[in-house]
């Protein structure tokens, strides 16, 4: 049996072992009729706290560099949590995330799902842009991937998609390339599903993957359960 052969099985079992987990719970991931005004508000106070924290941070080199920390947007009660890799130019401007051209095809794509903005998170796994957009060191991620954990275990999100290569690999910890992993429910850290999709930037570049990156984004969309 050929190695993409038995990687094919492992995901099955991954994925009835998912449905059967779901059942089982009775999608408690429901979020125990889900998150009263209280609740949302203890949401928001922690993870204002930890962006104020992380603004002067200077964990790795990049802080010399940065105009803006870019620390996430969106909805503290998010049930859908977006992750990239790393701000651009533009989002170092802002201090916002996906505000560029990658932003603009991630917007849009949303919307075309029924999706916006403003009711998903957005966040990335570095926090301050990489010169030039070079890919993050090994020693940056070390620093700033624990503050993303933080984000995810406030935030509490019924799925994360992640964008491109690199945060599939970083949440998934596997070397496995995003043709692999893209559309593939999994795990992120044996509670949350994890959908791996292309990051918009690729489309820019590869405009043969807008179709399946839009496809990837329904079925993430379609994974919350049930919108139009
Ligand atoms: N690319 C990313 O991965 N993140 C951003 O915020 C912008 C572009």
């Amino acid at each position: 049996m050929s190695e993409e052969q038995l990687y094919q099985d492992y995901l099955e079992v991954v994925k009835s072992f998912r449905r059967y987990l779901e059942e089982k719970k009775g999608m408690k991931k429901e979020k125990e009729v889900r998150k009263d005004k209280t609740e949302e508000k203890d949401r928001r106070v922690p993870l204002k706290d930890l962006c104020s924290s992380l603004q002067n941070c200077q964990d790795c080199s990049l802080h010399r560099y940065r105009t803006h920390l870019v620390f996430g947007t969106g909805n503290p009660e998010a049930e859908l949590m977006l992750v990239g890799e790393a701000p651009g130019r533009e989002e170092d401007l802002q201090g916002k995330p996906f505000v560029g051209a990658a932003g603009k095809i991630l917007t849009e794509g949303l919307r075309q799902v029924g999706l916006s903005r403003e009711e998903v998170y957005i966040a990335n796994i570095l926090k301050c842009r990489p010169p030039g957009n070079r890919d993050p060191l090994p020693e940056e991620i070390q620093a700033c991937f624990p503050y993303l954990e933080s984000q995810i275990e406030i935030i509490g999100p019924k799925i994360i998609c992640s964008l491109g290569k690199f945060a599939a690999q970083m949440l998934l910890d596997t070397s496995r390339g995003i043709t692999h992993l893209r559309g593939k429910p999994q795990w992120y850290k044996n509670d949350i599903t994890l959908i791996p999709i292309y990051h918009p930037a690729a489309c820019i570049y590869k405009p043969a993957w807008k179709k399946t990156f839009l496809d990837d984004l329904k079925m993430v969309r379609d994974e919350l359960g049930g919108r139009p």
